[in-house]
């Protein structure tokens, strides 16, 4: 099983924003991302930046929403695409 550090996880941001990522990747993001505020938080500012997806009703309770909610934005504003 694939485990990534913080520098490998950061790296990864933007291939895995874009999708470019194997699974394998993914699934060792993801587990670290739910364990690291830190990842997470960088991963929020970079699926803001990446989409544009910052709006009026956007209200985030916690770092585990603010993720979770921009990646679900970002995913569906790529299928709309
Ligand atoms: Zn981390």
């Amino acid at each position: 099983m694939t485990v990534f550090n913080c520098q490998q996880v950061l790296d990864k941001a933007t291939f895995y924003l874009d999708n470019e990522v194997i699974e394998e990747e993914k699934v060792a993001i993801d587990s670290h991302l739910r364990e690291c505020k830190a990842c997470a938080e960088e991963y929020a500012v970079e699926a803001r930046i990446s989409s544009m997806i910052i709006s009026s009703d956007w209200n985030p309770i916690s770092t585990e929403d603010l993720v979770q909610q921009a990646m679900i934005n970002y995913m569906q504003k790529r299928d709309i695409d």
